[in-house]
């Protein structure tokens, strides 16, 4: 088997409703962990989920929206009484919205910010107490964020969305200065171009038609294949923390 060590871990998985997220969901629970799913899409979630223990997975639909606290809060509620402690957190869910600059479109800069940032931070901080008690009691613990190459390449008109990007980024290699004396994993994974829903609610005509024309020139990892990466991260053993996994189709530079 390709991954040791996740049957029997219990995850919460971010942005679960489609793409990366919900093939990280559907990895995980293949591979024997128990599996929350968080989106705001309940009828998505409640669909993947139910897959999931057709094929004798376990899995928890819980909706919930990253960007407001109360929504977390009572997400957290519901997951800790399905499925206990939690020791795998990935976060998956995000936003991408772009638009020159000068179109000063505040509320998509807020929407990319309070999901691709504050919601990451938040999910975190939900279940900082869980993945401690984990790594204290000796088992793995970890935290999988989804950033973007775009924390590192300048793409004009993406500027707010790969501003949220390297925040994930940054983020994630600061914290695992506070995680990492307390035995809990901090894995920042940048990837290219994966075929998803992301590039469906570009907005703007002529972006659209600009990231398909790149799409058709390079390619994309599935979502499939980022969530090997998750997996592959997740089931080192508990002394090995892969920080930072660059993961671009080939043609991609
Ligand atoms: P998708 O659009 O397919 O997935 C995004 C997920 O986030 C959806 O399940 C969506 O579900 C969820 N989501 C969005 N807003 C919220 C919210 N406020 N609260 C809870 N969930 C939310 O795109 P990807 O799978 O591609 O995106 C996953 C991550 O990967 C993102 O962070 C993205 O930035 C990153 N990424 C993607 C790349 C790509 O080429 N696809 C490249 C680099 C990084 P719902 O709408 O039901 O809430």
């Amino acid at each position: 088997m390709p991954y040791e060590n996740l049957a029997g871990r219990t995850a919460v998985v971010t942005g679960a409703a489609s793409g990366i997220g919900e093939a990280v969901a559907v990895l995980l629970a293949e591979q024997g962990a128990r599996v929350a799913l968080l989106a705001r899409r309940e009828e998505r979630l409640a669909v993947i989920a139910g897959k999931i223990r057709a094929d004798g997975g376990q899995a928890l639909a819980v909706a919930a929206d990253v960007t407001d606290e109360t929504s977390v809060t009572n997400a957290v509620e519901r997951i800790h009484g399905a499925c206990g402690t939690v020791d795998l957190v990935v976060n998956a869910a995000g936003v991408m919205l772009p638009h020159p600059v000068d179109a000063r479109r505040t509320d998509e800069w807020q929407r990319m910010i309070d999901t691709n940032v504050t919601g990451v931070l938040r999910v975190i901080g939900a279940f900082t107490a869980d993945l401690v008690a984990a790594a204290a009691d000796g088992r793995s613990a970890d935290i999988v964020n989804i950033s973007s190459i775009a924390a590192h390449l300048g793409f004009p008109n993406y500027a707010v969305y790969g501003a949220t990007k390297a925040a994930v980024t940054y983020l994630s290699q600061t914290l695992r200065g506070e995680f990492g004396p307390r035995d809990v994993r901090v894995t920042n994974i940048e990837p290219g171009f994966v075929e998803s829903e992301l590039r469906t609610h570009i907005s703007d005509a002529e972006l659209s038609r600009q990231v398909e024309g790149m799409l058709e020139e390079v390619g994309a990892l599935s979502a499939q294949e980022l969530a090997d990466l998750v997996a592959y991260a997740a089931s080192r053993p508990r002394r090995v923390n892969l920080r930072q996994i660059v993961a671009l189709p080939t043609r991609q530079v």
